[in-house]
């Protein structure tokens, strides 16, 4: 049996139904930590389809497996949605979930329900071929990702000890395999000043003024942040996202100050050296830099938060994984994928950032997409997708068997 062509025949068997479960899993809203609604549909899904085991962690993502081999592959999509933003800018109902044309329309269309739906579909294909090669094949489903990438994910590995061997991020690629995004990291710098009548400022101290030159510090520190060495990141940034200043009245020199920073970090740089940089930029002026807390409570109410710091994630282009990817879609599609980065950010910052686990990512649709208003996805994607999300178990077998023998 030529595998590869069997799953591309079951891909287009199961097309309409890739479109179907998509335009579900749109006409149900899914905010972040409001997901519990889309999570049974997931849940019923996944048992239709005949995984081997469906469960709902502690934070409320969807767990599903298929196969019961040794190592752990994981294909992730988070199944929350931004806002729909100004809904005269839709032309239709966001969570119509029509399926015309080619396409799906709504929210969460691209990001990033489009990949949960291949990735159900893959799950009833490799159930279809009786897979039962050597990896336990996850198909995890995660919550409040828009709100905290990654958190779900730190949680899976950390609290519920689900540690994969190989992680396959399904967010939008434009069908191109990505192996890497830079990170980012929300700071809050605080001032102190020394109040006095407004009358006579020279007796005070003013936390504005601290606040105000630490801004512009921080624009001549955007202008020189460099590049990574090989400029496949490209460069970090720093922005002022928030300034507050508070006094005893508007008549008095304000004794404290805050400025909000949003930095985006390249390869090479860390929360650490983001923090000292600052604090060099800065000078005196500044009282303290540090990382805030995300601390929102998701529908199954747990207690559980972290700090806002997204580490930077890649794996080299000759990685085992990365050549598993371009080997699967050669022998799918009888050419060579692209093999890029994305530019917003995924799960991998907690996968990979933080855990060091490898990821790739192969997700349907576009990533301009995302957030915008009439998100539709392609359901041809969709097929490309599923099969790939079924074969890439077998060629990662035959990869390492050619390794080890
Ligand atoms: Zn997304």
């Amino acid at each position: 049996m030529n595998i590869g062509r069997e799953i591309l025949k079951k891909a287009k068997e199961y097309r309409d139904y890739s479109a179907i479960t998509l335009s579900e899993m749109v006409k149900i809203p899914s905010y972040s930590g409001k997901e519990e609604a889309v999570c049974k549909k997931i849940v019923e899904m996944c048992r239709e389809g005949g995984f081997d085991d469906v469960r709902t962690d502690g934070l409320g993502s969807v767990v599903g497996r298929v196969g019961r081999g040794s190592k752990k592959l994981v294909f992730d999509a988070h199944i929350d949605t931004v806002e729909t933003g100004d809904e005269s800018q839709w032309e239709m109902n966001p969570f119509s979930g029509v399926i015309s044309d080619g396409l799906v329309y709504g929210r969460g269309a691209t990001d990033q329900k489009g990949g949960a739906a291949s990735m159900i579909t893959a799950g009833r294909i490799l159930k279809s071929l009786e897979y039962s090669g050597k990896y336990s094949v996850y198909f995890t489903f995660t919550v409040m990702e828009e709100d905290c990438d990654g958190m779900c994910w730190k949680y899976l590995i950390e609290e519920e000890n689900l540690v994969p061997d190989f992680f396959v991020s399904t967010e939008p690629t434009s069908l191109k395999l990505t192996r890497g995004h830079r990170g980012r990291m929300e700071m809050l710098c605080t001032f102190k000043g020394v109040s006095s009548h407004g009358s006579a400022p020279e007796r005070g101290e003013s936390a504005a003024y601290k606040a105000a030159r630490a801004a512009l510090a921080i624009e001549k520190l955007n202008g020189e942040l460099k590049p990574d060495e090989d400029n496949f990141l490209g460069k970090g940034t720093i922005v002022v996202s928030k300034i507050e200043v508070h006094g005893p009245s508007q008549c008095a020199v304000p004794d404290q100050g805050m400025l909000y920073l949003d930095r985006r970090l390249t390869w090479g740089e860390d929360a650490e050296l983001a923090i000292n940089q600052v604090k060099h930029y800065m000078g005196n002026d500044v009282q303290d830099v540090r990382i805030p807390e995300y601390t929102k409570r998701g529908y199954r109410d747990t207690d559980y938060g972290q700090e806002l710091y997204f580490p930077t994630w890649k794996i080299p282009e000759d990685h085992p994984l990365v050549r598993g990817g371009v080997t699967a879609y050669r022998k799918l599609f009888g050419k060579e994928p692209l093999v890029d980065k994305w530019t917003f950010s995924t799960n991998g910052v907690a996968v990979c950032g933080r855990h060091k686990i490898p990821t790739i990512g192969f997700g349907p649709g576009d990533e301009n997409q995302a957030h915008a208003p009439n998100e539709t996805n392609r359901i041809d994607d969709l097929e490309v997708c599923a099969a790939f999300y079924a074969m890439l178990p077998y060629t990662l077998e035959n990869n390492s068997e050619e390794q080890n023998g």
